[in-house]
């Protein structure tokens, strides 16, 4: 498979184009299935925090409202005994036995501070506890939430406690006397810590998820940094104002910067609106990372299935293709391949088969003419047309093949230079075409009789000349004189008798042009010493 994926990869403009079509698909499928599960793992993440957040701040409202539903059931009780409506006024029994109900509840439930009544006339009922001097619970916040609240129960009211300094919420109510006038306030006090442990707990999911308290003037009573108590929320976000007049909703806002989303309720007994806030970045973060995975692991899918398509594109469909150009191309070119690549068994892999074939079978039928042709040419090139025998240019190249052979050989050989006597006459005699015919006549009759090794060329008009490798002087000019005997007593088809001239000459290192010319020097000679004889 990894051999056929390299080789996909290494060739061919078909190649670049697939793939260059199969990376921006994937680069497509990839960004679109990027924006979709970026989008819904965006969605996701968001609506999980805001479940979070909402459930965060549901489960503080029912806590603070059940925390402050049984405190309210106490002062509701308190505020109806006649005890405690006119204790500064009754005998020392009575107020003791006040004294002693506060202590009795303040035990049986440890969510109470102190449990106390204040009245018109300066008198606290209260259990250990010493007032500083100049102590007026008139003016403390608990007495003056009382009478504005009168005659229901105070809301939540957060306060410092005037000798300790301590955080305390206190749920006060006035107290009517029987003539039916304001006779003081009970109140009870909660420590603040455990609301406070409640807001800024810890999320799990979300680490900058906390909680804090408004009242709905947007005072912030209750919250973990104690620079944002007694501000107010409406200077912080101006632009949210009008969100708090529901009773739940989310918003988002920014401080100091920071996107921040947030989910408030309202809770009505003790009138305070509760606020959790998370910042945006910790939600966006994890869904930014999870989005990265999955285009990661989408990427890596991607990758895969393309490789995987490659492949199988590439040895089913592409490569018989490039296999079939591969090896038409080293036919043309006679270029031989040796790996062996069976086609893939379906229709392009049976197609490149048969045009493979159709290719070898076609070059084969025009090699073959191609060689008859060449053929033809060569022997039109090197013969003589009208005798057949070698022409003056071949002889000439093995003249020069023989000298170099014989040179380096330290060899000899011989040329033997012929011409018809008396031609001329012939050809006056019996005209032009019987003067042709003993020509052809003549050059079978002298080609027949020479040795399987001599080469005869026509040399000129009717001029020859024998070529006699490995062969000195004497044995040249044996030859010449056969030959010049087998003419004399041949009967050629011209009636009258035909002889023939030659000078032979032997290689004794001299040049071409001198060997011939002797040659044909002893061929003069022939002719002048009478004709139809050797001179060697
Ligand atoms: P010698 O014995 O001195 O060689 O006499 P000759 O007549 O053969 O000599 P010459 O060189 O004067 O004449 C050669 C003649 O050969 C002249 C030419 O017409 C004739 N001839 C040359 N080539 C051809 C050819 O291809 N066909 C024919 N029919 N005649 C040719
Ligand atoms: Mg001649
Ligand atoms: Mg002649």
């Amino acid at each position: 498979m990894f051999k056929n994926i390299a080789a996909f990869f290494s060739r061919g403009s078909l190649k670049k184009e697939i793939i260059r079509n199969s990376v921006l698909l994937a680069f497509i499928t990839l960004i679109s299935f990027g924006l979709l599960t970026g989008f819904l793992l965006y969605k996701n993440g968001m609506s999980f925090a805001n479940k979070v957040l909402k459930t965060k701040n549901t489960s503080i409202n029912y806590y603070v409202e059940g925390y402050f539903l049984k405190l309210r059931n106490f002062v509701e009780f308190l505020s109806n005994l006649k005890v405690i409506k006119n204790a500064p006024y009754l005998d020392e029994k009575s107020k003791k036995y006040a004294l002693n109900l506060y202590k009795q509840l303040s035990k049986t439930d440890p969510d109470i501070s102190y449990i106390y009544s204040a009245y018109t006339n300066g008198y606290l009922l209260i259990n250990d506890y010493t007032p500083p001097e100049g102590f007026d619970p008139m003016v403390r916040p608990w007495y003056r939430a009382a009478l504005k609240s009168a005659p229901h129960i105070s809301p939540g009211i957060p306060y410092r406690e005037i000798k300790t300094g301590k955080w305390l919420v206190s749920i006060s109510k006035v107290l009517i006397n029987d003539k039916g006038r304001i006779s003081g306030v009970v109140s009870i006090d909660s420590s603040i810590n455990k609301i406070k442990v409640m807001l800024g707990s810890n999320d799990k999911d979300f680490k900058s998820l906390h909680s804090f308290v408004i009242r709905p003037d947007g005072t912030i009573i209750i919250h973990n940094d104690k620079r944002f108590l007694g501000k107010n929320i409406y200077k912080i976000i101006p632009e949210k104002k009008e969100i708090f007049k529901r009773t739940k909703g989310f918003f988002e806002f920014s401080y100091k910067g920071s996107k921040r989303i947030a989910y408030f309720s309202f809770a009505p007994k003790v009138r305070w609106i509760i606020v959790t806030v998370c910042d945006k970045r910790e939600i966006i973060m994890p869904i930014f990372y999870q989005i990265l995975i999955a285009s990661l692991i989408i990427a890596l899918i991607s990758f895969l299935v393309g490789i995987y398509l490659t492949y199988s594109f590439s040895s089913h469909f592409l490569e018989p293709i490039l296999q079939l150009n591969k090896r038409v191309g080293s036919i043309v070119n006679e270029e031989e391949i040796t790996e062996i690549y069976v086609y893939p068994n379906n229709e392009i892999g049976n197609i490149a088969k048969n045009v493979q074939q159709l290719t070898e079978q076609e070059l084969v039928k025009k090699n073959m003419e191609l060689k008859a042709i060449n053929k033809k040419l060569d022997i039109l090139s090197t013969t003589d047309r009208l005798t057949g025998l070698l022409n003056r240019r071949k002889i000439e190249k093995e003249l020069k093949k023989e000298l170099n052979r014989s040179k380096r050989y330290n060899q000899t050989f011989s040329l033997i230079l012929i011409d018809i006597d008396f031609f001329k006459k012939v050809n006056d005699t019996f005209g032009h075409q019987a003067g042709d015919t003993l020509l052809v006549e003549l050059s079978r009759l002298m080609k027949d009789t020479l040795r399987s090794t001599d080469l005869i060329a026509r040399w000129g008009g009717e001029e020859f000349l024998v070529l006699c490798p490995n062969t000195d002087l004497n044995k040249a000019a044996n030859l010449a004189e056969r030959l010049r005997l087998f003419v004399e007593n041949y009967n050629f088809s011209v009636e009258t008798k035909i002889t023939i001239s030659a000078g032979v000459a032997e290689y004794r290192g001299q040049s071409l042009d001198g060997l011939i010319s002797e040659a044909d020097k002893r061929l003069y000679l022939a002719k002048r010493e009478g004709r139809n004889k050797v001179v060697s």
